[in-house]
């Protein structure tokens, strides 16, 4: 197989989207699989409290397993807290448990609140780095908020990719999610920035997803991916497996779909600066 090209340098994503059920876990799983069976090094952040994103990696995440809870709230390596990928190569997962759900209100009192993901992860890579391994991409799934826990994704990422259903209201809540990524580039993070637009759900016999896709398109131009995520039962039946669809069904419409976004990402003008 053909293998994606290395970025530069690793590249950070933040995968969010305030709404639910747009498909943020659903992309984050699929695209992060895409690119470790690509050949390149992946690390996956379940930054949600359900925790989906550890399920279709096949990692464990009942309550009291250790993860992101431990690694932002009580300062624990990441080192210690990562898991493989059993089906995945290449990919590594810092997963989520319920515990997570009181991390919102406990980062509260916490110093460097805002800022506490961030250390943990670029003290990971540099570790992983000295030690011949560097990691290509790193994905954070973020939960349906824009509390604490996006914010902490958002200052320790570089990109975000936003997920947009093609669905009735689908930018709906788009300004706010706009407003508070801008908010963090001012006061957090300047170096973010809203690199990557993947269509979702997307059904071609509609007019309605063909209308929202030109609506996307339009307002945010070159962001979006070309590629559009078509709604596929196989992409919705994987997690159930425990597997991302490209595992499940690699020859289905939706493990493609993901695979060519996959692609698009590695060939973006980002993959390529050195920053
Ligand atoms: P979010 O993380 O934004 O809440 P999910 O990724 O969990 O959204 O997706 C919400 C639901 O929609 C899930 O049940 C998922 O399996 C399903 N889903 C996501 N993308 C697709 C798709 N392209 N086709 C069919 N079902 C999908
Ligand atoms: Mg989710």
């Amino acid at each position: 197989i053909d293998a994606f090209r290395r970025p530069a340098e690793t590249r950070i994503f933040v995968v969010a989207n305030q709404k639910g059920g747009v498909g943020k876990t659903t992309t984050t799983v699929n695209i992060a699989a895409a690119l470790a069976l690509k050949g390149l090094r992946v690390l996956v952040v379940d930054l949600d409290p359900q925790g989906n994103a550890s399920t279709a990696l096949d990692v464990e995440h009942s309550e009291g397993t250790p993860g992101v809870y431990e690694a932002v709230v009580e300062g624990v390596p990441i080192e210690d807290l990562v898991r493989p990928a059993p089906a995945l190569p290449g990919l590594t997962v810092l997963p989520a448990s319920i515990d997570l759900a009181g991390a919102e209100i406990e980062l509260v009192s916490l110093v460097a609140r805002e800022t506490r993901l961030d250390k943990a992860i670029q003290t990971h890579l540099h570790q992983r780095a000295a030690a011949g391994d560097r990691i290509d991409y790193v994905l954070i799934d973020c939960p349906p908020s824009l509390g604490l826990l996006t914010v902490n994704a958002m200052v320790a990422g570089r990109e975000v990719l936003i997920p947009i259903q093609c669905e009735y209201y689908a930018l709906e809540g788009l300004g706010q999610l706009l407003r508070n990524i801008e908010l963090v580039r001012s006061h957090l993070n300047p170096d973010l920035d809203v690199s990557t637009i993947l269509l979702t759900m997307y059904d071609a016999r509609t007019n309605l997803s063909a209308g929202v896709a030109h609506e996307v398109r339009e307002h945010f131009g070159s962001q979006v991916l070309t590629t559009a995520i078509p709604r596929s039962v196989r992409i919705s039946e994987a997690p159930s497996y425990q597997q991302t669809v490209l595992t499940y069904d690699r020859s289905s419409s939706g493990a493609l779909s993901y695979l060519e976004a996959a692609r698009e990402i590695t060939e973006a003008p980002r993959a390529q600066e050195a920053r």
